[in-house]
């Protein structure tokens, strides 16, 4: 274990000690009915929730880079799923933001970093094989507006998802947290 993973289980016998946990106390059922599709950004970490009113129970966040739906079949596409199906979400809302590290990616690069790594060509090769060549699946999605829209399409479309969610695209500033609507075409 290294120092900062160590730090921070020191920290979590102190919260727990002290009993930190109760003011967070609530089920696994979201109360307001909704899941949140997100980006990772560090910045929108605490800033999303506090900007859009949520605490603890409100609503099933899932975080991943870019907020994006990379495969119909994927992690985010599951977690909805599960959201649905078993814990009474009724309405997604897909949220991007300005100045994302998703949106410039260069997949070229990406690539020439693994090899410099240590990542073999079988390995590059098995993803190509499996999925898509890793330059295109690590390319970056390019306009955040039409890439939030995507993804709600995609959610909307979803042959696995029932006809009666309703689905909204937002993309939000990662300074002030201000929420702006997609606009549908
Ligand atoms: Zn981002």
């Amino acid at each position: 274990m290294n120092a900062r993973v160590a730090k921070i289980l020191q920290y979590n016998e102190v919260f727990v000690d002290n009993e930190l946990y109760l003011k967070y106390t609530t089920s696994k059922y979201p109360d307001r009915k909704i899941a949140i599709l997100s980006c990772m950004d560090t910045r929108m970490t605490q800033l999303l929730p506090a900007a859009l009113g949520l605490k603890n129970g409100d609503v099933k966040m899932i975080t991943n880079a870019g907020a994006l739906l990379t495969h119909p079949c994927g992690s985010g596409i599951y977690s909805l799923l599960v959201a649905i199906y078993e814990l009474d979400v009724d309405t997604i809302m897909v949220v991007g933001h300005d100045d994302c590290g998703g949106k410039a990616l260069n997949g070229v690069e990406i690539v020439e970093k693994m090899r410099a790594r240590g990542v073999t060509q079988d390995a590059l090769d098995h993803a190509a094989e499996h999925f898509m060549p890793v330059e295109e699946w690590m390319t970056g999605f390019g306009d955040v507006e039409h890439s939030v829209q995507h993804t709600v399409e995609i959610i909307a479309n979803h042959g696995l998802i029932p006809k009666e969610i309703e689905v909204f695209g937002f993309v939000m500033d990662p300074e002030t947290g201000l929420l702006r609507a997609v606009k549908n075409d």
